[in-house]
């Protein structure tokens, strides 16, 4: 099998995050695209974060009837800070074992590789596919210097932008803006029937889109 794993915080999953998905389902010719929300992403460790329930349930609403598209849980049930190569080992010695994966990232995620646990082990395991998000695919030398022969492992992707982040999504919910357009209707009404993203601790959330 040909798998497209595709990791983030889906705080909340959004319209970026599904064109990403479906222009690694076309161009790379997937059985399948794994959505994996993370457990406690170590880079954002100390950042509000919707309990996972809410975001999974975002997930399966986002991902509903759209064929090829599927959810992993395994980082959420796992305790302790998520790190991929280790999501990656598990797979591999589990159920993904023998399969070919694409682990799908947009660029701001690619540039910050080389800072992540074990960058020449996770690509041993998977190939990388890369959507420039605005700024074009990053240079790959810092991630070179840590993973030799990083560069031959790394697939563009090509996808027209969609501009939108969870953190303006949330910085506009906050503000009373509307979301709808930019996920979809259902997590849109989801978000509004658990009203996410009003408590307090949102409130000092920078509004710039990291
Ligand atoms: P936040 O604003 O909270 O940092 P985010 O919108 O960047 O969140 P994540 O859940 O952190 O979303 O992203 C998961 C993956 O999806 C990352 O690889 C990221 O680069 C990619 N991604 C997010 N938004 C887009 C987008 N608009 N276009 C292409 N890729 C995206």
């Amino acid at each position: 099998m040909r798998r497209g794993l595709l990791g983030g915080t889906f705080d909340p999953i959004h319209n970026g995050h599904l064109a990403l998905a479906s222009a690694a389902l076309a161009q790379l010719r997937l059985d399948g695209v794994w959505l994996l929300p993370t457990g406690v992403p170590w880079m954002k460790r100390d950042a509000p974060r919707s309990p996972n329930a809410d975001r999974l349930r975002m997930v399966e609403l986002a991902i509903d009837g759209i064929d090829r598209l599927h959810v992993l849980t395994a980082e959420l049930e796992r305790p302790g800070d998520t790190y991929t190569v280790d999501t990656l080992e598990g797979l591999r010695a589990g159920k993904m074992a023998g399969d070919d994966l694409y682990f799908v990232v947009g660029a701001d995620a690619l540039a910050s590789m080389h800072r992540w646990k074990e960058p020449s082990r996770l690509l041993e395991m998977a190939r990388l596919a890369v959507a420039a998000r605005g700024s074009g695919v990053p240079p790959l030398e810092q991630l070179e210097a840590v993973a030799p022969g990083a560069r031959g492992r790394v697939i563009e992707l090509r996808m027209e932008p969609v501009d939108v982040s969870a953190t303006d999504l949330r910085r506009r919910v906050r503000a009373g803006e509307p979301i709808r357009g930019d996920v979809p209707d259902a997590v849109a009404d989801y978000i509004d029937e658990q009203g996410l993203y009003t408590a307090p601790q949102w409130a000092n959330e920078s509004g710039e889109a990291q």
